[in-house]
């Protein structure tokens, strides 16, 4: 791949309304959301390039959406997947079945729901033409969660469960590193550009290591030399979506796990350190809390969000809270 792959994210609402992550992949008319609350900020232009939909749970400040996005979609060519906790092929049929659909013709748009289960994805495919009605049970598909959600040429996602009284999925979208030649170096080395240049950037990403001397020109390099002195590594963006969760013992690995050298953490910092009793009793994580998973993943930069009303008006206590663990604390970029 030959273009630098850079993720831009974007939180559709402020920081103290429902959490609705944007992220549009470069080159490609495409558009992924993490999260689905109230959304009607949402430019109707990216809605229709919504093509997956990742859900934390389906409280309804993360999936009220949900009905915005199938109204403006609703006839479009194409299939979105819905990813989610166990329980999402049922509120997603829910959400189908509070319409009728017997106008079918015009209902153009496709829905394949990806229900995550921590040994398993149950898969179940809604189709807008048939009425949204599928009877047959869902697909089983064996899954362990270090392998990725999704994998495409540009990006792969992975999900953790953590606990928030119920299962909810954490997120990491990590876009493909991407390859450049420097092309002053090949000029000193007396090397002029050819396919050869592919090949160099295939051992580099590929890692092979048992690669034969490259030929350029009739002489013989040593592949792996030559590479390192070449071929420049542009790392992809990693971003982490943390929202709703307990910290304890068995959630707080598994989370430093998913955020893991993030350049972006997104989490939520519902409450204080002052009211940590509460968050527990809620499920929820505290901007120390947060601040220290980011810290232990290792991040580039956290950005505290889905705060809780209750700070109405000090939401920037709560940032300087997280800043005493974790100094690079930052904003999201506004949509
Ligand atoms: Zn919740
Ligand atoms: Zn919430």
């Amino acid at each position: 791949m030959s273009f630098v792959m850079k993720l831009h994210p974007v939180l559709v609402n402020p920081e103290y309304q429902d959490p609705v992550l944007l992220i549009s992949i470069p080159q490609k008319a495409e558009v992924l959301i993490f999260d689905l609350g109230y959304c009607f900020r949402l430019k109707i232009r990216d809605i229709q390039k919504i093509t997956r939909i990742f859900i934390s749970h389906t409280h309804i400040d993360h999936f009220a959406g949900f009905d915005h996005i199938l109204r403006l979609s609703v006839d479009i060519e194409k299939t979105v997947s819905v990813y989610g906790p166990p329980g999402i092929i049922r509120n997603v049929e829910g959400k189908l079945a509070g319409y009728f659909w017997n106008l079918k013709a015009g209902v153009m748009l496709n829905f394949e729901v990806n229900e995550v289960h921590p040994d398993k994805i149950l898969r179940k495919r809604f189709i807008g033409n048939e009425g949204y009605e599928n009877p047959e049970p869902p697909e089983v598909i064996p899954h362990s969660p270090s392998e990725p959600l999704v994998k495409t040429d540009e990006y792969s996602v992975f999900s953790a469960t953590l606990n928030h009284r119920m299962p909810v999925l954490a997120y990491r979208i990590e876009a493909v590193d991407s390859y450049n030649a420097d092309v002053e170096v090949m000029k000193e080395l007396g090397l002029s550009p050819g396919k050869w240049v592919g090949e160099l950037k295939r051992y580099i990403s590929e890692n092979v290591m048992d690669a034969k001397p490259l030929e350029i020109d009739g002489k013989h390099y040593d592949t792996g030399e030559l590479a390192s002195k070449i071929i420049g590594k542009n790392p992809g963006t990693r971003i982490a979506y943390i929202v709703d969760t307990i910290c304890d013992d068995i959630t707080a690995p598994l989370a430093v796990n998913i955020a893991r050298q993030a350049d972006y953490l997104f989490c939520e910092c519902a409450y204080m350190n002052a009211e940590k009793d509460l968050a527990a009793q809620n499920y929820h994580l505290t901007a120390t809390q947060a601040a220290t998973i980011a810290s232990e993943a290792g991040v580039g930069q956290l950005i505290p969000f889905h705060f809780s009303k209750r700070y109405d008006g000090k939401y920037h206590l709560i940032l300087d809270e997280a800043r005493l663990i974790f100094p690079e604390v930052g904003k999201a970029d506004k949509y």
